[in-house]
């Protein structure tokens, strides 16, 4: 059994890899300081001997007064309506939060993962992108919080890795998508279906016809473990590399839910990229990973549990 902390354990994706940790018998330590998240995402988990949630932002330094294997480094918003009302937040926790929990992989002699984006890649001028693609990123615009941010913690654990010998890995996460995504967080699936629940029309910004590949977050959280597990350093791509247009997606959360709301279209907001969509050969041929859950099965998962929420 390893220890694992996972700092951003209450979010969308933290809760689903907590839950994936405990259920292969590691043990798992939840730092979070519920910025962007709910406690009631891990509340079926608290109260079990293997698993402790501790309330705390990263940015400012902690110990853990026990063995810690890995540290999972999750804590950061991730969706564009955060990068207007958290870019200073958003911007401390990938500088200096990232770096409290390398010092704390110093300090145990733990594995260091670092979960970024594929909005390293900015722009892309290839396409799909490979890790190789250094990208093209705006350094001042309004999503330059978070690219930025996720660039600079790419650079700060490779000199981690470089100065101080720290075991690390790095994923480049494409958009994930899931049951406990916060229903008002602004991004695509969980706007197109809230809306297509309550009968109202689908925001569609631009002309619809910008691609995005989904993830659904089981398979997304069993690449992270591949990739903990494994000797490969990364930085690795795990997403799904089936692309979709929005147009596209909202035909089908129409579908699936069997809504008649119309298409509203909205001004596509600046920087947003024309395009998306992952090169997993690394992930495929290195750590055998590949996605098995396609765009309908997880919607209609997604569509059933924010159903209930809503
Ligand atoms: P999320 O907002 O649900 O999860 C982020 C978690 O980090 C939240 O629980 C939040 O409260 C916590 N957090 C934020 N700042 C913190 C701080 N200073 N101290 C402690 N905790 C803090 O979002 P998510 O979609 O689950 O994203 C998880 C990680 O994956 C993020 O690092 C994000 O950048 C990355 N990612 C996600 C996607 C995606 O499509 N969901 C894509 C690329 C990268
Ligand atoms: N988008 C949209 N309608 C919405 C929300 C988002 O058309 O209500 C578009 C957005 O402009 C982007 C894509 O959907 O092109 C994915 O947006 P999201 O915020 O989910 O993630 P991103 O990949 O941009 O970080």
């Amino acid at each position: 059994m390893s220890t694992v902390l996972v700092a951003g354990g209450a979010g969308f994706i933290g809760s689903h890899l907590c839950e994936q940790l405990l259920a292969r018998g590691d043990r798992v330590i939840a730092v979070d300081n519920l910025l962007t998240s709910r406690r009631s995402n891990i509340a079926h988990l608290e109260g079990r001997d293997d698993f402790v949630f501790l309330e705390h932002d990263v940015c400012v330094p902690f110990t853990i007064d026990e063995p810690v294997h890995a540290v999972m480094d999750l804590a950061s918003p991730a969706s564009p309506l955060d990068f207007k009302t958290l870019a200073l937040e958003i911007l401390a926790v990938g500088s200096t939060g990232t770096r409290n929990l390398l010092d704390l992989s110093v300090a145990h002699g733990a594995r260091f993962f670092l979960a970024s984006t594929s909005e390293v890649y900015g722009e892309p001028l290839v396409h799909p992108q490979p890790e190789t693609y250094w990208g093209n990123v705006n350094p001042i615009g309004p999503r330059s919080c978070y690219d930025e941010a996720k660039r600079f913690s790419e650079a700060l654990t490779m000199a981690y890795h470089r100065t101080h010998g720290v075991d690390v890995r790095i994923v480049r996460i494409f958009n994930t998508y899931g049951p406990r995504m916060r229903p008002d967080d602004g991004r695509v699936v969980t706007n197109f279906v809230v809306q297509a629940l309550q009968g109202k029309p689908l925001t569609i910004y631009g002309d619809g016809k910008q691609t995005r590949s989904f993830c659904f977050v089981d398979d997304e959280v069993r690449g992270f473990l591949a990739l903990l597990d494994g000797p490969l350093m990364g930085p690795v791509n795990i997403g799904n590399p089936n692309e979709f247009t929005m147009l596209e997606l909202a035909e089908q959360v129409l579908s699936l839910t069997g809504s008649v709301s119309e298409l509203a279209f909205e001004p596509l907001p600046i920087d947003d990229p024309t395009q998306r969509k992952p090169d997993i050969t690394i992930a495929r041929d290195q750590l055998g990973w590949s996605p098995t859950i396609d765009l309908a099965e997880g919607l209609g998962r997604t569509i059933a549990w924010l159903r209930q929420v809503l």
